[in-house]
This record gives C-alpha cells, sequence and structure tokens, in this order.
C-alpha cells in the first residue's frame, strides 16, 4: 500500500549515507530525512492528527519544509501546503476551506500564519529550523509506523487561483504525486548521480512534484536556495556542479542580467535545465544558450496535473516555441473551444490532458470539479496547438486572449516580439476595455537601466514586426512587473484601467 514517503523510505535503507538535500553549508542523507519525518510525524500524532486530517504547512524551500511535508504524508494526513507569503486574512480562508486542524508556520515567516489560526480556531505550531544529526537522534526514541494510503487517498490540497473566483484546493492523491515523480524523473533521465538544484517554492507544484518528488524518484540529491536569486543560483551552480536545473522562464531572464561572471564553464556539468510554469519567451532562450552555452528544455504542466503534461525530449534537444510532446503515460488532446470535437494538428483549440497525475477534483467543489473534468480528461483553460511532429505550443491561456475589433491578438506572440528588443527586460502584453475595438492591446514593459527607448522606439519595432491589429497602441514602462510566488508574472494584478489614455503625451 503506497505512501508519498516510499521514495524516501527506500533510498533510506539503500544508501542512507548518501545526501538528498543540501542547503547552504547543511546536509541531510537520506537516512536522516527520513528519520526525522517520522519523528515530525511522531509529534503530529502527539497533537492529535491523523489519517485524512488536514494540515497547513507555509514555510520556505528548506529542509524543514520536506520534513514536515514527509512527516505530514508519515502519518497518511493532508498536506496543505501555502504560499510563504500569504496574509493572516488567506491562511484563514485556506484553513476553513480544507477545514485543517492544524497549521505549521516557519519560525521566520511573521505573524500572519498564527494570526491566520487564531481566527480560525485552529492549533498552530512553529517549524523550527533543524539540524540533521540532533533530527535523527530525536527520530530513534520516537519511531512510528509509516500509515498505508489507497493510491487514490488525496495527500495534498494546493490552492491555484484558476480562472475565476477565490483559490481552489486540487487534490492531489498519493498516486498523483509517485507518478509525477517517477514520470518528472523520467523524462530528465535523473538518477542516484544527479544533483537537481532550485530555487522555486516547495509550496508550488511546480517545486513539489516535478523537482522534490522527481529527485526522491531518482534517488539523486536537492539543492535549495531558500529564495531565488540570480548570483546565488549561479553560485549553488559551481558549488555543487549541479546536473539539473529547474526554474520559470523570470528566473533564466534573472541569470541573464544578473551581475555576474558566469561562462558556459559554469554551466559544463548541467545535463538539463528545466523551464517551465509560464511561456519561455524564445528570445531569452536564445540568449542563455548564446551566453552560457546551455540549452533550456520547456515542460508544461499545471498544478491540477500535478506539474506533468508535456516536455520537450533530452534526446532531441529542445524546440524553441514547443513545450513538447506529452510525457510518459500522459496525453494531450486538443478541443475546440466551442464545438468541442477534436481539432487536427496545425489547428488552435484549447488543450485537454489526461494521465496519472490529473487531480480527481477541486476540495468540496463539485461545480467547479464538473466543468473542469470531463470523461477522464482535464480542461486546463489554455488555448494551444500541436504540430505535426506532436509536440505542443501554448498559444495563450485562453482567458488572457485579446480580442480587438473581432480578431484574436495572442499576448504571448507580441511579448515575443518585445523581448527581442535589444532594451527590453520583461514585459507582458493584456487587454484593456476599449468603446470602439471592444478591447485594445497594451503592453507594460521594463527596460535596461540607462536605456533610452521610449514608445515611438517600441512603436516602430512592433510595427515592423506585428500585423497591425497586433502592435500595442498603449505603450507603459514601469520599473518591474507583478509576480507569482513562482515569479511567473500576474496579468491579472496589472491595473489595466491604469493603462489606458494616449501613448504618446
Ligand atoms: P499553475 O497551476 O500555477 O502551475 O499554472 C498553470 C498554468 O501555467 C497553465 O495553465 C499555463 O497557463 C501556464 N504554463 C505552465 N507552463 C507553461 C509553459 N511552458 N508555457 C506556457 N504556459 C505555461
Amino acid at each position: 500500500m503506497p505512501n508519498v514517503i516510499d521514495p524516501v523510505r527506500r533510498h533510506a535503507a539503500d544508501s542512507p549515507d548518501k545526501t538528498v538535500v543540501r542547503e547552504g553549508a547543511t546536509d541531510w542523507s537520506y537516512g536522516r530525512l527520513y528519520a526525522a519525518a517520522l519523528a515530525y510525524g511522531a509529534a503530529l500524532r502527539r497533537d492529535g492528527i491523523t489519517t485524512g486530517d488536514r494540515v497547513l504547512l507555509a514555510a520556505p524551500t528548506t529542509p524543514e519544509f520536506i520534513v514536515a511535508y514527509l512527516g505530514i504524508q508519515a502519518v497518511g494526513a493532508i498536506a496543505v501546503p501555502v504560499n510563504t507569503m500569504s496574509t493572516a486574512a488567506e491562511v484563514e480562508y485556506y484553513l476553513s476551506d480544507s477545514s485543517a486542524t492544524l497549521a505549521v508556520g516557519w519560525h521566520g515567516l511573521g505573524p500572519a500564519v498564527a494570526d491566520g489560526a487564531g481566527t480560525a480556531g485552529v492549533p498552530y505550531r512553529a517549524l523550527p529550523s533543524m539540524d540533521p544529526a540532533a533530527a535523527q537522534k530525536t527520530a530513534t526514541s520516537t519511531d512510528i509506523d509509516v500509515v498505508d494510503r489507497e493510491a487514490d487517498d488525496t495527500c495534498a490540497i494546493l490552492y491555484t487561483s484558476g480562472t475565476t473566483g477565490r483559490p481552489k484546493g486540487a487534490q492531489i492523491t498519493v498516486d498523483n504525486l509517485l507518478a509525477a515523480g517517477e514520470i518528472g524523473a523520467h523524462g530528465a533521465r535523473g538518477g542516484a548521480d544527479d544533483r537537481t538544484g532550485t530555487g522555486l517554492p516547495l509550496f508550488h507544484v511546480f517545486g513539489q512534484a516535478s523537482v522534490m518528488m522527481a529527485t526522491f524518484c531518482g534517488g539523486g540529491m536537492l539543492s535549495l536556495l531558500p529564495r531565488f536569486d540570480p548570483v546565488a543560483m549561479i553560485k549553488m551552480l559551481r558549488r555543487d556542479k549541479l546536473t539539473i536545473m529547474c526554474g520559470v522562464p523570470t528566473m533564466w531572464n534573472a541569470m541573464l542580467h544578473a551581475a555576474s561572471d558566469a561562462s558556459p564553464a559554469d554551466f559544463a556539468s548541467l545535463r538539463v535545465a528545466v523551464s517551465g510554469g509560464a511561456s519561455l519567451p524564445g528570445e531569452v532562450a536564445r540568449a542563455f544558450e548564446a551566453k552560457f552555452g546551455c540549452t533550456l528544455l520547456e515542460g508544461y504542466g499545471l498544478t491540477e496535473t500535478a506539474a506533468i503534461a508535456t516536455f520537450n525530449d533530452i534526446d532531441k534537444g529542445g524546440k524553441i516555441g514547443s513545450v513538447g510532446a506529452p510525457m510518459t503515460r500522459m496525453a494531450v488532446e486538443i478541443r475546440d473551444p466551442i464545438e468541442g470535437h477534436a481539432c487536427p494538428p496545425g489547428e488552435v483549440g484549447e488543450v485537454f490532458v489526461q494521465g496519472p497525475t490529473v487531480t480527481t477534483g477541486y476540495w468540496n467543489r463539485p461545480d467547479a470539479t464538473e466543468a473542469a473534468l470531463r470523461d477522464g480528461w482535464f480542461r486546463t483553460g489554455d488555448l494551444g496547438v500541436l504540430d505535426d511532429e506532436g509536440d505542443l505550443r501554448i498559444v495563450d491561456r485562453l482567458k488572457d486572449l485579446v480580442i480587438r475589433g473581432g480578431y484574436n491578438v495572442y499576448p504571448g506572440e507580441v511579448e515575443e516580439v518585445l523581448y527581442a528588443h535589444p532594451d527590453v527586460v520583461e514585459a507582458a502584453v493584456v487587454g484593456v476595455p476599449d468603446d470602439h475595438y471592444g478591447e485594445e492591446v497594451a503592453a507594460l514593459i521594463v527596460v535596461r537601466p540607462g536605456s533610452c527607448a521610449d514608445a515611438d522606439a517600441i512603436d516602430a519595432w512592433c510595427w515592423e514586426r506585428l500585423s497591425a491589429y497586433k502592435v500595442p497602441r498603449l505603450v507603459r514602462f514601469t520599473d518591474s512587473l507583478p509576480k507569482g510566488a513562482t515569479g511567473k508574472i500576474l496579468k491579472r494584478a496589472i491595473d489595466r484601467a491604469g493603462l489606458r489614455g494616449p501613448t504618446h503625451e
């Protein structure tokens, strides 16, 4: 009978002294991690936590997150990992929506988790810094048996904003996570000799499923950066001679522009750099390769598919603009968004995903579950197109599509042109309401420090490269774009009303 802790339990038995997690100067072996997780499970037991209980967990990308997460799994409870930047009101919402019976918060986080728990009337437990040797010692005296679970038991609830309304909890099962780990490891050809590095948050599905679980399934080592910083990431790459690196496009872009003397020699140990979570601008991929001699391989997945769906084939070497073909045991279908019939290659439609990593639905949301799951397929809300080789290209979010005067404008295509401008560091294209065209195309841009590119220069650049209806009529400059926990640009946080008005004053 399976448990999410199984891969760690297996390696703890086979190679207890092998390092599994490194953070700063601290190494955790498989043996110590497993023992500490059981000790944490025993402490949860003393708090009255039992099979099926929900435990909220707010912690940065640290070994302690992993210890608590696996401890929750060991006792058969359900982990509810949430953003470390959550406010007290958000914590209260997650606790009440999931009917959690305990809130665990990293000791350095500030009062939001404890305050949210207080308002919700849920006990709070601080997650302390742990010393691997001491954690193992505690473990031997308080060992517990790992609870056997059913493959389709929910073991994590991951909140995702979805397209509308308040965040919904995607139910992730034991089998979803174990399959995601196996499929992720297989996709990256990850094994015991691999050293994976990441600054992704572990509370997000990308870090949790396709990085953390994939490392455990492959039996390798995971180097953690509690807070992503491009220079620190490069230092970690050098120090640990990483073989796999995982991040979102804004992280690669930040590494490109970082004040660092990194050269291709630093990237020589890397076998694979996995980009996911958001569309990777072709220009960033090309510039990364030119500067560091390193190919970024793009993948695609969602919270509801435990981060797994498609990935570029390592052996083929990656196709810019493509998120690759369905991974092992996964299937993708493109369907007409209105008629619902399957679209042939070359035709844009809504992306549906099927496979062992697909959620069983949203926690306590039968309507949302019914809307998202159809005859075993998950409806992603993304627009995509398959090419003749079976590789997928994500065109955009269905909801981000801008319809200007009846013409479809895919923001990603316009952003691609903006990123190619030598002075543009980041760009986001959105639709803003317009009396005449229904919607107008607007661009919010971050330029390189010292750049003198103005709206006219951007305008001229776009007119040369895009059909007239796609050219942003509103161009605004900003110092930074709003970003979510993983570093994804948050279009919904852009003040669209503030973008209106004449471009050229
Ligand atoms: P999340 O549930 O936070 O992981 O967000 C999932 C969404 O991220 C998907 O529905 C896509 O819109 C987007 N996404 C993930 N990977 C990619 C990618 N490689 N290219 C474009 N969009 C992506």
